[in-house]
């Protein structure tokens, strides 16, 4: 019998991966910034810091397999009972589609 062909996918990074979620983010009318280095600061604060009219949005980005630390989650805990209009996530590669029916929430245009 013969045997299925394997899909090879490449592993995007997480540089990668934020990259890409945030040039979306920006094509969505959000305005992105993110930490170039962390040295100094608070551990676990959220890669990705996203704003529009009535939302401010914090996304901890992660490899398909990564893993959340104790800060990163604490961070997010903080951030999603702070105020209304702010959430904060935990994204992978793999989640890609609900990513951005996330990011699409109240945008007009799409
Ligand atoms: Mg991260």
């Amino acid at each position: 019998m013969p045997r299925a062909a394997r899909v090879i996918r490449p592993r995007l990074s997480e540089a990668q991966f934020l990259r890409q979620i945030q040039a979306a983010a920006q094509l969505l009318g959000y305005h992105c910034h993110h930490h170039w280095l962390s040295i100094h600061s608070a551990p676990g604060y959220p890669d990705l810091t996203c704003v529009r009219e009535g939302r401010l949005l914090f996304i901890e980005a992660k490899t398909a397999t990564g893993r959340l630390t104790e800060h990163q989650a604490q961070w997010l805990e903080w951030l999603n009972h702070s105020a209304p209009g702010v959430e904060a996530r935990v994204v992978r590669p793999q989640d890609w589609d609900t990513l951005m029916a996330w990011l699409k929430e109240g945008t007009p245009y799409v």
